[in-house]
């Protein structure tokens, strides 16, 4: 079956990884069983959507390589969700309620305290039209989806049999009273005007979509499949939404995770198969099966993240980081030299800039006490500049025969020196890159 599947983010902030996942799976589903994936951005709340957010959602994801084939906003579709609106009224499935959120919240805690289920109770539906007239006069009513107070059941691809029992749900509000058109319906229209066939989102929607399949059989429509994925949890099993900022794709990039990288953990987190870096975008989407996927909620590290995108780093091919050596201003000659040497010592591409900078200033060395004879030592036994992939070795075959060190107490010094740090590059391909050294 060719899946027509969309990922439907609101403009309303930055997309997270969270977000992402939906998009992978949706995007993944579509792709791979040569259908559609369509890209709605959910803008009907004026106050909170911006165009400088919808037009980040579009950056982000073509960042990660995703193509759309289509791409619609709500705000382009109103006339589309009134005339939906007005057939269930005219069938009597959408209501008109006029109370406050004060008056509801009396309710509610009066349920809550006859140990009831907060459910709405119906009261407008009993308005006559002069009571109804006489309200409409004081305030703009809002409108409520009447659902059937039964069971909704569906066969989801992820959670399998799932089964809602709608008599607890209050009936949605579907029209707020300044007329604007929420998203349940917003939704539902959308996705039977795009034909769409496989709804994929996080299981934060499940009571929504039992919701929505009754309103779409009002609609009178088919119903899509569904599927359901887990929402992701920190490492210790905290919820993740107040450090969704930092996990921002905005931020990812900034700080230089590799879009590829990104792409294949977030499609494989979670699932039977879990991700391995090695693993190519081909092979994700030949692999993809959302009946993998667990129910649980799912554990996200972004230190493996930063893990696979290094792993990630280091195969690329030099055709495919030449460009970055070229803006550094890498003269070509070397270039190959430098990139074999850098690929294995960095996690993210701007990492390159912090080497090639060693590489052509230096740094200034800080020599323990018990090091400066040494260092003394080493320093006129140096070879000169230009170097080449023995220099190392001769380098420090001299020391060891001028000085009493050998192993551990030689090179750690030596590399300290050099670079500052105690670890790092093979000093076999770093030293004859360096330029300057400034013993
Ligand atoms: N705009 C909704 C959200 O971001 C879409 C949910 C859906 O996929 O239907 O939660």
């Amino acid at each position: 079956m060719n899946y027509i599947t969309r990922f439907a983010p609101s403009p309303t902030g930055f997309l997270h990884v969270g977000n992402l996942r939906t998009a992978i799976f949706n995007y993944v589903m579509a792709k791979k069983s040569g259908g559609q994936f369509i890209l709605r951005l959910d803008d009907t709340d004026k106050v909170r959507s911006t165009e400088q957010f919808s037009d980040q959602i579009k950056r982000d994801l073509e960042w990660l390589g995703f193509e759309w084939d289509r791409c619609e906003k709500q705000s382009n579709r109103i006339s589309l969700y009134e005339y939906a609106a007005q057939s269930l009224k005219e069938s009597g499935y959408l209501y008109e309620c006029f109370e406050t959120p004060e008056e509801l919240e009396f309710k509610r805690r009066k349920q809550l305290s006859m140990g009831r289920p907060p459910v709405y109770d119906r009261s407008s539906i009993n308005l006559s039209t002069k009571e109804k007239l006489r309200l409409r006069s004081e305030k703009h009513g809002y409108w409520r989806f009447k659902l059937d107070q039964s069971r909704v059941e569906w066969q989801d691809g992820i959670l399998g049999s799932v089964s809602v029992d709608s008599g607890s749900v209050s009936d949605p509000v579907l029209i707020r009273a300044d007329g604007q058109f929420l998203y349940t319906l917003a939704s539902v229209v959308d996705d039977i005007e795009f034909r769409i066939n496989y709804v994929i989102r996080g299981s934060d929607h499940v009571t929504n979509t039992a919701t929505q399949i009754q309103l779409l059989t009002k609609l009178g429509s088919s119903l899509p499949f569904f599927a359901h994925h887990s929402l992701l949890i920190g490492v210790k099993g905290e919820p993740l939404s107040k450090r969704m900022n930092n996990l921002s794709l905005k931020e990812l990039r900034t700080i230089g995770l590799e879009p590829e990288a990104i792409f294949i953990f977030m499609a494989g987190l979670g699932s039977q198969n879990p991700p391995v870096p090695e693993i190519t975008i081909e092979e994700v989407f030949k692999y993809f099966n959302l009946s993998k996927f667990g129910t649980t909620p799912t554990k996200f590290d972004s230190n493996i993240l930063s893990l696979f995108s290094q792993k990630c780093l280091m195969r690329l091919s030099f055709d495919e980081i030449e460009k970055e050596l070229n803006d550094l201003k890498i003269p070509i000659d070397i270039q190959l030299d430098f990139w074999d040497m850098a690929k294995e010592n960095i996690s993210k591409r701007s990492d390159l800039h912090d080497l090639w900078c060693l590489c052509v200033d230096g740094i200034e060395p800080s020599i323990l006490a018990e090091d400066r004879d040494f260092i003394f030592l080493c320093k006129q036994l140096m070879p000169g500049y230009p170097r080449d992939k023995n220099s190392w070795i001769d380098w420090t075959n001299a020391i060891k025969s001028e000085s009493n060190r050998s192993g551990k107490s030689l090179f750690l010094p030596l590399r300290k020196a050099l670079t500052g740090q105690s670890s790092g590059p093979d000093m076999k391909k770093l030293f004859p890159l360096m330029q300057k050294i400034r013993l």
